[in-house]
């Protein structure tokens, strides 16, 4: 997302990813100056490390849930559904920043968006109301909610920690009204919100 200062990434893909997502960057003329994760998946969280290594200046922000499976603290709280963790990645990179529902980082205010993991949390640009909601829906040959198996793109669902908590989230999220939806994987849906209501009530 682009703000007067630079870029705000969010979400890094598989490791090995970093040179492409600064080649990106630069494409764009801007610099990154902020990163933020979605949650804390290999495929969303694997190239965080390389890339920090390259921007010591930026700033790293991730969701206060998810900043302890990042550090490699895999243990479930206290009212959590005790069900299994999928594809979580360690980090070495320590957040400078962890943010809570209702935070702002530039533009962007931070909604809880839990199921496909514990803390996953998604974005809402304030300007246009675009939403970027990690794997809480995936867009591959259709609109998806996480708690469903997509059947041309089953991943997602596959890692999915908590499907009823998953689908719960979709609500929320789709109760936002956005207008346009970014997620992990698949096209960017725009308008979002009649496919995010069909979404949810097959969900
Ligand atoms: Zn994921």
């Amino acid at each position: 997302m682009a703000e007067p200062d630079g870029l705000t990434l969010i979400d890094t893909t598989f490791i090995g990813a970093s040179g492409a997502i600064r080649d990106a960057a630069q494409a764009l003329g801007m610099p990154i100056v902020r990163i933020c994760l979605t949650h804390a998946h290999s495929d969303h969280a694997g190239s965080l490390d390389k890339l920090v290594a390259g921007l010591p200046e930026a700033e790293v922000c991730f969701g206060a849930r998810e900043a302890r499976f990042l550090r490699g603290d895999r243990a479930l709280l206290d009212g959590e559904p005790k069900k299994m963790l999928k594809a979580m990645v360690k980090l070495r990179t320590r957040p400078s920043r962890e943010l809570l529902p209702g935070d702002r980082i530039g533009s962007l205010e931070v909604f809880a968006a839990p199921g496909h993991t514990p803390g996953q949390i998604a974005f809402l640009d304030t300007r246009d109301r675009s939403l970027i909601a990690g794997d809480s829906f995936t867009a591959i040959a259709g609109l998806y909610v996480t708690s469903q198996i997509n059947p041309r793109f089953p991943f997602p669902t596959l890692a999915t920690w908590d499907r009823p908590t998953a689908l719960a989230s979709a609500v929320a999220l789709t109760s936002l009204k956005p207008s346009r939806l970014a997620l992990g994987h698949g096209r960017v849906v725009e308008p979002a919100a009649a496919a995010m209501v069909s979404a949810t009530a097959r969900g």
